[in-house]
Order: structure tokens, then sequence, then C-alpha cells
């Protein structure tokens, strides 16, 4: 059987060959391993093989799991925030990658500012316009960006997205180019750096990475298949 090691280690050299098909520094793309629906020894064992960088898309797990694990990890949240849940989620992350709507920032805003926290935050484009996932629509953000950048609480420091399944890599390219793009624009007409962009899963973390991605999110190829979907 291949072990997590094994898959980490593999996971991270595609990283790093990606990276240098592109001439970028490998070191500027961190690895988030997405834990989700895996139990805390299999996260144990990621840890052994040295991944300090997870990531959980759900409160609830996520307040069962991280305390059964060492306090010096660092976690990512990457799912869908409901906003009775900010409170909890906030000193256990220390980046929210899906800031989806603008009530959910200034509801982050309001709640990061009674607990005294400044979080780091992404925030999550919807590219492909899908009407069943959350995120901004990317023609809609740049209407927004004057009142996301007056929440002083929240620090943003780039875009997330999650393009349509597909089975080919390839077929995700044109949402990370876009992505960029729309980072790129952003940046420019509102004179602010926007560093990160959080791009790339197990079916297509390699492109993102030659698209720019400083954050890939990747689970199953490091974990295996989950039983719950
Ligand atoms: C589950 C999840 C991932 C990881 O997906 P894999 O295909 O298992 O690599 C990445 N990002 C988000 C937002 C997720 O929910």
């Amino acid at each position: 059987m291949v072990s997590i090691a094994d898959n980490l280690a593999r996971v991270r050299e595609q990283i790093a060959e990606a990276a240098a098909k592109t001439g970028r520094d490998p070191g500027e793309i961190e690895l988030v391993a997405i834990t989700k629906t895996h139990p805390a020894e299999k996260v144990r064992e990621a840890i052994e093989a040295g991944q300090t960088l997870f990531g959980e898309s759900r409160v609830q797990e996520a307040r069962a799991k991280i305390p059964e694990l060492p306090s010096n990890l660092r976690w990512h949240f990457v799912g869908h925030l409901q906003k009775n849940k900010i409170r909890h989620a906030l000193p256990l992350f220390e980046m929210i990658h899906s800031i989806d709507s603008p009530a959910l920032a200034q509801e982050l805003n309001r709640i990061a500012e009674e607990e005294g926290l400044h979080p780091r935050a992404l925030l999550e484009v919807n590219v492909a316009g899908e009407g069943s996932k959350f995120g901004f629509p990317p023609d809609k953000l740049r209407g927004e960006m004057e009142k996301l950048l007056a929440l002083p609480r929240l620090s943003i420091e780039g875009l997330m997205c999650l393009p349509p399944l597909a089975e080919e890599a390839e077929a995700s390219r044109k949402y990370f180019v876009q992505l960029r793009e729309l980072r790129d624009s952003l940046e420019k007409e509102f004179d602010l750096k926007l560093p990160q962009l959080s791009m790339g899963m197990t079916q297509d973390f390699p492109t993102a990475v030659e698209e720019g991605a400083t954050l890939v999110r990747v689970g199953t190829a490091i974990f295996g298949e989950r039983t719950r979907p």
C-alpha cells in the first residue's frame, strides 16, 4: 500500500516540477493538506512526513479534530462558512480562504472586532458563474472592493477559486488564468497587493502552480478517497 508519506512526497515533487517548468521559485507555493472526512490518525501520518499546514471545510468537524492534534500546526478554512459558525472558526484558523459574499465579510469583520482578532482572508470568486457554487461573480467583485477593503479587521490577501469538476486538469487552466488576471487588475485599480492565489486541487494542482497559485489545496492525492461526499 502506498503511504501518506509517499503521497505527500509525490505531491511536493509535482509542485516543484510545475514551478520549475514555469520558472517559479517552489518556495512561493504552500501545500494545504485538506483533511476533511479523514481522522486525526491520518493527519498524524502527514505530520510525521513533515506537513504542518492543513485545511478543513466544516467548522463542526474541525472543532472536534483540531484539538486532538498538536497545537503547533497551522489550519486554513476552505469551505462555505456559515455566519453562525464564525465565532467558533476564528480561533481555530489562521486564514479563511472562502469569503464568498459581502454579508459574510461584514459579519466576519464584526465578530473579529468583538473577539479582538485580525483574520487573514481570501475572496472566493465563482469563476465559471455556476449556480451551485458560492463566491463573488468576477464582474461584481470590482464593485464590492471598496466596501470590502474598508472592513478594518479583515486582512484581505488574495483570491480563491474552485473551478467546475473536470476529468482533465487542462479544463481548469482558463479559470486559473482568469483568477490571476482578475487579481492583477484589482491590484492596479485599487493600488494594493493581493499576493495569494488559492487554486488547484488533486485534479489540477500542477496546472494551478503553472498559472501562479501560491496555495494549493490537496486532499485525495495525499489521504486517499473520501467515503463521505
Ligand atoms: C475538498 C476540498 C479540496 C480538496 O479536494 P481534493 O480533490 O480531495 O484534492 C480543496 N478545496 C476545497 C474547497 C475543498 O472543499
